[in-house]
This record gives C-alpha cells, sequence and structure tokens, in this order.
C-alpha cells in the first residue's frame, strides 16, 4: 500500500480545528513534540503508521492531510491577545474547512470563481471620497440597483465569496474574511443575531478583499478604509445624503433604518461623515442613544441576519467528494444560524 500524501501545512491546520498545541497533540499521538514541529514545517515526513495515529488523535481521515495546502495571510489578528489566539486560529481552521467544501463541491457541480473587483487604495492615508468611488465601482461591476441592497449575504455568494457564520464572541472579532483567489470565505459572527449588524460586517470584509487583497490587513488606516468602504456601499452618497436628517430627529432615523436595513449609529456615522449632521448634533445624539442604552441594543427590529446559503446548497447535494473532510467540522461550517444550544453542542462534539 502506498504511503498517504503528506502536506505539512494540513497538519497544523487540523492542530488548530482542534484547539491543541503541539506538545498537546504530540502526547495524544504518542510522538515527540520535536517530532510534530518537523512534521508541520516540513522538514521530516511522517511515516504511514504515524499519520494515520495523527488522524485519530486529531479527529480527521487521513486522506485531509492529501488535500493541497492553500495558504492565505492572518491578517485579521489584529491583536495577539493571549487568551483568543487558540479560538482565533480555531476559527480561521474552520474557515479553511468552508473553503475547502466548496473548492472540492465546485469541481462536480461547475461553481464558477469570485468575480471581485480589485481595487486597490491609493496608499494608507485616503481621502474620504476615494472609498465612497471605490464602493460605487463594485456596486456598478456588479449591477447593483440604486438605492438599498436588498440581501448583502446573498449578493456576496452570488459572486462566489463563500459566507458562514460561527460564534465568533471568544475570537474576540466581529468578522473576518480569508482572500483565497478562487472562493474568498468572509466569517460572520454569529453571536450577535444583529441583521444591521451582519449586513455591515460583510460589507466590511467585501472592502477588504476588494481594497486589500493578499496585502495589508492589521492596520488601523486599513479597518477605517474598510468601514469606509461599507457606509459607502449600503448607503450611497448621492442616493441617501439628502434623506439623512440634519438634527436628532429618531422618528426619520428609525424610519431610514428600517429603509436601508443599516444601524442606527451607521446613520448617525454617515450624516455625519457627509455634513449632513455637525459634530456637535452627532455626539448629542450619541449621548441620547447611550443614555438610552441603545448602544448595546438597538431600537427597530428588522429581522433575522441574513443566511448564507452557497455552502448549505453544496452540502445538500452528494457528499461523497467530502469523505477527506471531518465530519464534525463540516455540520459546523453547515450550521446557517446556530442557535446557542446547538452551537454548544457542535462546539462539545468538535472537542
Ligand atoms: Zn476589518
Amino acid at each position: 500500500m502506498p504511503s498517504p500524501a503528506f502536506e505539512p501545512g494540513r497538519l497544523r491546520l487540523a492542530r488548530e480545528l482542534r484547539s491543541l498545541s503541539q506538545t498537546e497533540l504530540a502526547a495524544q499521538a504518542e510522538i515527540t513534540g520535536a517530532a510534530v514541529s518537523q512534521f508541520e514545517s516540513g522538514a521530516t515526513r511522517p511515516t504511514q503508521a504515524t499519520i494515520e495515529g495523527l488522524a485519530v488523535a486529531l479527529k480527521v481521515p487521513t486522506e485531509f492531510f492529501g488535500l493541497p495546502d492553500d495558504e492565505t495571510h492572518e491578517g485579521f489578528f489584529r491583536s495577539l491577545r493571549r487568551t483568543t489566539v487558540t479560538d482565533r486560529r480555531r476559527a480561521r481552521a474552520i474557515a479553511h474547512i468552508a473553503h475547502d467544501v466548496v473548492v472540492l463541491g465546485a469541481a462536480e457541480q461547475r461553481h464558477t470563481k469570485a468575480d471581485i473587483p480589485r481595487l486597490p487604495a491609493s496608499g494608507l492615508e485616503t481621502s474620504a471620497d476615494e472609498m465612497e468611488k471605490t464602493a460605487a465601482k463594485v456596486r456598478q461591476a456588479w449591477r447593483v440597483p440604486a438605492g438599498p441592497i436588498q440581501n448583502v449575504v446573498g449578493l456576496v455568494e452570488g459572486h462566489g465569496i463563500v459566507v458562514i457564520r460561527l460564534p465568533l464572541d471568544s475570537a474576540d472579532v466581529d468578522a473576518f474574511s480569508l482572500p483565497f483567489a478562487d472562493h474568498p470565505v468572509v466569517v460572520l459572527g454569529s453571536d450577535k443575531n444583529d441583521r444591521a449588524r451582519s449586513r455591515f460586517d460583510a460589507s466590511h470584509e467585501l472592502g477588504h478583499l476588494v481594497v486589500h487583497g493578499h496585502e495589508v490587513w492589521g492596520l488601523p488606516q486599513v479597518e477605517r478604509q474598510a468601514h469606509e468602504f461599507a457606509a459607502a456601499f449600503l448607503m450611497p452618497k448621492n442616493e441617501i445624503q439628502r434623506e439623512l436628517p440634519t438634527s436628532v430627529d429618531w422618528g426619520l432615523l428609525f424610519e431610514l433604518k428600517r429603509k436601508w436595513q443599516v444601524s442606527l449609529a451607521a446613520l448617525l456615522m454617515r450624516a455625519r461623515t457627509l455634513g449632513r449632521m455637525s459634530e456637535g448634533t452627532y455626539l448629542t445624539a450619541i449621548k441620547a442613544a447611550s443614555a438610552r442604552g441603545w448602544r448595546r441594543v438597538e431600537p427597530v427590529a428588522i429581522g433575522e441576519p441574513e443566511r448564507p446559503e452557497l455552502l448549505s446548497n453544496m452540502l445538500r447535494s452528494r457528499r461523497g467528494h467530502l469523505r477527506a473532510l471531518p465530519d464534525d467540522i463540516v455540520a459546523t461550517v453547515a450550521a446557517e444560524l446556530p442557535g446557542p444550544d446547538r452551537a454548544a453542542k457542535i462546539e462539545r462534539k468538535a472537542r
């Protein structure tokens, strides 16, 4: 029997899926920590028996180690607080599996690759207008009709971006993305269950994919650009400017929230950015919102967060091609909007 294929990056990925350190994995697989480190760096190659032992310890099929190793940057690691590193790496590893599901499924279902306009920023310090223009170009390239975007998740999925929802609270991020060239993955937090916020997060990550791609990530200026992109993408200046109030008119703001499906916070920020509201008026509004507890939970319910469908559609069909992937993680990426019970169950199963 020929020895199975082995990609070093896949070992690290599997280890991160299980939130194990190299030492912990070594203990479970009954090998040395140094051996794990050498397998992961590619310095040495494990024997077939060792690969089988690693597969058991990591609860992955042995074929998992033979899948292509498609690396992306780790840009969403904005800070490196120790307590969250393992959770972030695990979230990132799960996003990798979502990418695997689509790549392995796409071969069978002839799914088209992503068509994302690449419009890099002119630099780190950009004028307020630059992201406005970039967002307008993306809307134009994708033929998005004027007005509020009906379904942001559906729109980006239609252009080949894989969207999944995961509980991200423990990873200390709201959302993140991995810029794979064929099918980038956007991960949205499922903990908040807030439609407006989730639409903004999805647009923010789209901004990263359009403006930053593989290049610069994790800097405050880059975050600002993604934020400006998201605001302009969801609320184009020439369409919303005259609708925004110049005073703290909650009635009108509630109406605009329902229409544009964005948060009151985003509307207020937009009113300030576009010069409809003075700085003073804006601060008055923010203070009033804080005093009413609206900074934590906003009024005006606009419905459930948008549901990703691309991946679940792929998983609904024959799953034979996914035999190289760990079942429990595939179940995790397939869980569209796991409630607390279901998410906890998946988490427990995965550990
Ligand atoms: Zn960001």
